[in-house]
């Protein structure tokens, strides 16, 4: 029966020396590129950095993060692009960038965004369900996302896409997936926006392209509404 069989396969999206063991130098090498410790706002006190409780539970499920590379294994992203930090290196990255008594939020976010971090997972959340901790790494990059943009890191491509997203949502209650692109790749960003003719053609080709004018929802309305009480 095949539910009685166990596979034991050594991790994914990390070279095999032997058996099952493999070479987590990539997955270290990333998590230090998040400068994972404290950068403090003032120098040492005489005993411990205080948090509140509220404070502590912003970085709470980060810091249960066992580095056990479960998440690493099945990144999705991490299959096609060395390049990404990865799910554990941004659960870590998170731990400091929630960190109260941390003074570097603005750079973290900023270096964050960068090519290869939280703009490049495509949420596909297959990182917390392998999580076997709280530390459930999507989570985290969401957060990060959130932070970034409310610190108006807004000049990349991902971020600039999510809020495109959102302001189309908000104004129409659906995509414009003319706008969008556009929007995404910066208007006045010539070279990004020569980049995206080769596929608009396929596209047109194809008869693919939506149509000129972007229509909004019947229930438009409804949806100005939730936007509203949710920015109340
Ligand atoms: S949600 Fe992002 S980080 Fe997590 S597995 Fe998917 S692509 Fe990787
Ligand atoms: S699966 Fe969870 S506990 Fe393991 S390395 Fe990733 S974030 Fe940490």
């Amino acid at each position: 029966d095949d539910n009685d069989t166990i596979t034991l396969e050594p991790l994914g999206n990390m070279k095999p020396i032997k058996d099952l063991v493999v070479d987590f130098t990539p997955f270290w090498d990333k998590v230090n590129k998040v400068k994972p410790y404290l950068e403090p706002k003032e120098a040492p006190p005489e005993k411990e950095r205080h948090q509140s409780p509220k404070e502590f539970l912003l970085i709470d499920d980060a810091s249960t993060c066992i580095m056990c590379g479960a998440c690493y294994s099945d990144c999705n992203t991490l299959e096609v692009d060395d390049n990404f930090l990865g799910p554990a290196a941004l659960a870590k990255a998170q731990r400091f960038v929630g960190d109260s008594r941390d003074s570097q939020t603005l750079e973290r976010v900023k270096a964050l965004s960068e090519p290869g971090g939280i703009w490049d997972c495509t949420h596909c959340g297959e990182c917390s369900e392998r999580c076997p901790k709280p530390a459930r790494p999507f989570e985290r990059i969401k957060e990060i996302m959130t932070v970034a943009l409310e610190q108006g890191v807004h000049n990349n491509t991902g971020a600039r896409h999510a809020l495109s997203f959102f302001n189309s949502v908000k104004r129409s209650g659906n995509l414009n997936e003319n706008r969008i692109p556009v929007e995404s790749m910066g208007i006045f960003n010539i070279p990004g926006l020569l980049s995206l003719l080769p596929i608009g053609i396929r596209m047109f080709l194809k008869g693919k392209v939506p149509p000129v004018i972007h229509h909004s929802i019947e229930e438009v309305d409804d949806v100005k509404r939730i936007f509203k009480e949710l920015d109340q």
